[in-house]
């Protein structure tokens, strides 16, 4: 059922009903959303349930019920991770880091202790760190960005690890 008929159908079916041409304009904008078996469905409900024609209102009250607005399950779904470049000065807006460690020895009372600190941060597609080599000292970790980009729901809770020699 195309729109249209759907309309004419219902002038039909609530007597003495009949749009103006500004009236069907409106009501053709706003019954696009629903495919054809939809309006079809729509079409027989409406018929038990309204009193008079049918207001844009119940049409779309109807298809609710009817679960035409529900979503896809969304763990059905592949969700691609989109992102916007912004100023964020350490993911440039792609929430995902690479953080860079360096480890080494450092005295510390009299003893010798292994330690690391931070060597570099770069986000984590960029080019910098594609090139990047890890020196056999080095390890780096993907981590989520602390700015809005990094709370994205699209990005891996876990945190990938690479050490030198591996890929
Ligand atoms: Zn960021």
């Amino acid at each position: 059922m195309t729109a249209i008929e759907f309309i004419r159908q219902c002038e039909s079916g609530f007597l003495h009903s009949t749009l103006t041409d500004d009236q069907v304009a409106i009501y053709m904008t706003k019954l696009r959303v629903f495919s054809g078996s939809q309006l079809a469905k729509i079409y027989e409900k409406i018929l038990e349930t309204c009193m008079s024609f049918p207001k844009i209102s119940h049409i779309y009250a109807t298809a609710a019920e009817l679960g035409f607005f529900e979503a896809h399950n969304p763990s059905d779904e592949f969700k691609p991770h989109r992102w916007e470049p912004a100023d964020c000065e350490f993911c440039a807006g792609e929430g995902e880091l690479s953080v860079i460690f360096d480890w080494f020895y450092e005295t510390r009372d009299d003893r010798r202790v292994e330690t690391e600190r931070i060597n570099r941060i770069f986000p984590y597609s960029s080019h910098d760190r594609i090139k990047y080599k890890l020196s056999p000292t080095e390890y780096e970790r993907i981590e989520r960005c602390s700015c809005a980009a990094g709370s994205a729901k699209t990005i891996p809770g876990v945190i990938k690890l690479r050490i030198a020699g591996a890929t």
